[in-house]
């Protein structure tokens, strides 16, 4: 099937005139800059923070670009991921006509910003015990109307991960964008990243986020790698001024220690095959399922008295029963190696409660 962003885009967006200024691309070295009525003066409280960041994010995306091995023209900057989900979504989708599809159990933000934007949202279930992908419905549930399919993997709060193969099937017959959601991918590997697949697959939209395997989370930086098409139309629709200055600067440091960052990601996904392992030990517990992110989905016998007796013990994991194929099920972040303790020990006494 021939995919074209130009049939699927918003006509209001395709022809949305952007808001411009005339620093967009200049090296401001040197100007005197009286163009948006900033504070010639700065504040005390924050040296240099009186003039707007770059709105276009130049340094920062090319830092990106070089750990990701992909060009600066193919990365879309939003505040989290979660704005990168919104963002997609209102290019793409118009309301009260389009729809998406999301496989839950999985991330709740697709459906939050979709029902923001008054548009459809189709759910899909993963299959059974394997949450594998269930293409064959898939393929059924798609319309005229289906603009995206959000797939995330590995995915949350299964753990499990989606083959290539299974996307590349997508890809060849849905003319809408398949969006997959890589927030875990480095507690997979760095390297099964589908990133690299945007270039011969015009209709792949890739989410990653600073805020997982960077430890970033409060610096709030997602991003799309995308086709330049996509991207495009992403930027005319951004606020001007989305990254804040902070953020920009402090990721580009982050992207400068990049040992530290795997140092921990190893820690992390040492501590995961612990934890699975004696997790599996307590006679509450009746399924660990195996998992790629940087957490563990776990069915016990009450997940409501496991929850409230974590939460008595000023813990706090996720119950998340209440989602389609997840009953009785909590999921545990992985922590640090203090923290796993003291999970362990807690789990010990309500074993023998
Ligand atoms: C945590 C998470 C994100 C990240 O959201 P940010 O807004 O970038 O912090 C995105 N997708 C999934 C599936 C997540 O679990």
């Amino acid at each position: 099937m021939s995919f074209n962003v130009n049939n699927i885009i918003r006509k209001n967006i395709q022809n949305l005139e952007p808001y411009s200024s005339t620093r967009d691309g200049m090296d401001l070295d040197n100007y005197t800059l009286l163009d948006i009525n900033e504070n010639a003066f700065s504040n005390p409280y924050g040296k240099g923070l009186n003039r707007y960041p770059n709105a276009r994010q130049t340094s920062l995306k090319s830092k990106i670009a070089g750990v990701k091995k992909v060009k600066p023209e193919n990365i879309y900057l939003g505040n989290g991921s979660d704005e990168c989900i919104d963002i997609l979504i209102r290019c793409f989708c118009e309301p009260k006509e389009d729809e998406i599809i999301i496989c839950p159990p999985t991330f709740g933000m697709y459906k939050v910003y979709a029902n923001i934007n008054n548009v459809k949202v189709k759910e899909v279930l993963l299959k059974k015990n394997s949450f594998e992908l269930d293409i064959d419905s898939i393929k059924k549930q798609t319309t005229k109307r289906t603009k995206l399919i959000f797939i995330c993997t590995p995915n949350n709060p299964t753990g499990s991960v989606v083959e290539w193969k299974k996307i590349e099937e997508l890809t060849q017959f849905f003319n809408g964008l398949l969006v997959i959601d890589e927030a875990y991918i480095d507690f997979f590997e760095t390297n099964k990243s589908v990133i690299k697949k945007i270039r011969n697959n015009k209709n792949i939209v890739v989410l990653q986020t600073f805020s997982k395997a960077f430890a970033m989370a409060a610096a709030r930086l997602g991003m799309v790698v995308a086709n330049q098409e996509v991207i495009n139309f992403l930027n005319k629709v951004k606020a001007p001024y989305n990254i804040n200055d902070f953020t920009q600067k402090a990721i580009y440091k982050a992207l400068d220690n990049i040992a530290k960052i795997e140092d921990s990601v190893r820690i992390i996904k040492n501590e995961r095959a612990n934890m699975a392992k004696k997790l599996k030990e307590y006679s509450f517990v009746k399924k660990v399922y195996p998992s790629k992110a940087n957490s563990l989905l776990v069915e016990v016998s009450n997940s409501d008295e496991l929850f409230n007796y974590m939460l008595t013990n000023k813990v706090i994991i996720s119950n998340r029963s209440k989602m389609p194929l997840l009953k009785n099920c909590v999921r545990f972040t992985v922590g640090n190696p203090k923290e796993n303790k003291k999970v362990l020990t807690l789990l010990n006494q309500f074993e023998n409660l």
